[in-house]
Parts: structure tokens; C-alpha cells; sequence
């Protein structure tokens, strides 16, 4: 049986993510509606405006459905606004969140989008070629738990994660060329 990943498509930037899905040959659906999630085997959640893409995933009733699936194992992987919305607590901000991934983030940590900034980080484990990363107004993450695993820092703080199924990055790697996040993510997917 082909894969098919679901990329959130409520709001923000998830036609790069489809794009770079298509690159690696990977069968997509955009999912908007509740019932779209049975149709895939892992979902991306996009970067764009957390609280906005928060509040629409509580009115078209995707919210609920969707932590429940993870909490099962279902594989999720978020960029920055993604990582917000995965994450249990955002300092000092009150905003709808799916709670599921065991981190603190600091929103807008990186400074405003004119601040927006491209940096090589190493990834250890996706080799040795440095991996270009592009910060837009990004999260910082500043409480992790025991079971999260960091696969990337930059300047000291944690900016790719991994607990279980679940993978957060602060940075976007959908748009750069760059597609082995995407692979990895689709890795963990096969699993
Ligand atoms: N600053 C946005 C937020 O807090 C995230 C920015 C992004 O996804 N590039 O939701």
C-alpha cells in the first residue's frame, strides 16, 4: 500500500510542503476537514500564525480528533507555528494548543519578520552536510522534557526535536531545496 501524508491546510505556507512532498515522490492531501484524517498516514502542520491556525482547527473540529490520533502514535510533524500548536505550553501566551509534544516555547523569540534570518545547523542525523536553515519569526524552545530528544541546536538552543512519533522543527525547511527533514519525516511515517 502507497503512503499518503496529509498536509494541514487551514492556514499558512502548506503548499511548500506539498511541493517538497512532491519532490521526493510522496502521495499528499491537503486536509481541512476531520474525516480527511483517516485518508493519510502522517501529517505536517505547517508554519504560518499559531493562534489563528489553532482557532480554526477547534471550529472545523479537527483539534480533538487529531490529538487523539497522535496520542495513538500517529506520525506529526510541525514547523514553527506546527511546533506551537504541537506543544503543551507557550510562556506566557494563552492560545488553543494540541498539547501533545513535551516542550515550552517562547513565541517570536528570533525577533520580528524583518529580523527573519537563513543559518547552516548541523543535523547529525541526516549526515554531514550542514542543513540550511530559515527562521521567520520562530519559536524558541525553552523547557524540554526528559523523552525529547534534540536532533539540531542552533546557538545552544534546541531547534529540532523528536519525541516518538512526534517531530518539531522551528526553522521551515519547506523552503529551502533541501528535502531530507521531509525524508526523514517520511521515515518515521514507514515505520
Ligand atoms: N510567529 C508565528 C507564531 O507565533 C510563527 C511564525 C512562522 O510559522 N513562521 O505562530
Amino acid at each position: 500500500m502507497r503512503l499518503r501524508i496529509g498536509v494541514l491546510g487551514l492556514q499558512g505556507d502548506f503548499r511548500e510542503h506539498v511541493e517538497m512532498l512532491n519532490l521526493i515522490g510522496v502521495e499528499t492531501l491537503v486536509v481541512k476537514l476531520p474525516e480527511d484524517l483517516n485518508l493519510i498516514d502522517g501529517l505536517i502542520i505547517p508554519g504560518g500564525e499559531s493562534t489563528t491556525m489553532g482557532r480554526i482547527m477547534e471550529n472545523v473540529g479537527i483539534k480533538e480528533p487529531l490529538v487523539e490520533k497522535i496520542k495513538e502514535g500517529f506520525p506529526v510533524y510541525g514547523t514553527c507555528a506546527g511546533m506551537i500548536l504541537l506543544s503543551k505550553k507557550v510562556s506566557d501566551y494563552n492560545q488553543p494548543l494540541l498539547g501533545v509534544l513535551d516542550i515550552e516555547v517562547e513565541r517570536n523569540a528570533y525577533g520580528r519578520q524583518v529580523e527573519s534570518f537563513e543559518v547552516d545547523i548541523k543535523i547529525e542525523s541526516l549526515g554531514e552536510k550542514p542543513f540550511r536553515a530559515v527562521f521567520i519569526r520562530a519559536p524558541r524552545i525553552i523547557n524540554l522534557g526528559e523523552n525529547v530528544k534534540v536532533l539540531a541546536e542552533y546557538k545552544g538552543d534546541p531547534v529540532l526535536v523528536r519525541e516518538g512519533n512526534i517531530l518539531a522543527s522551528s526553522f521551515h525547511p519547506e523552503l529551502t531545496k533541501d528535502t531530507r527533514i521531509h525524508e526523514y519525516f517520511l521515515r518515521m511515517v514507514e515505520k
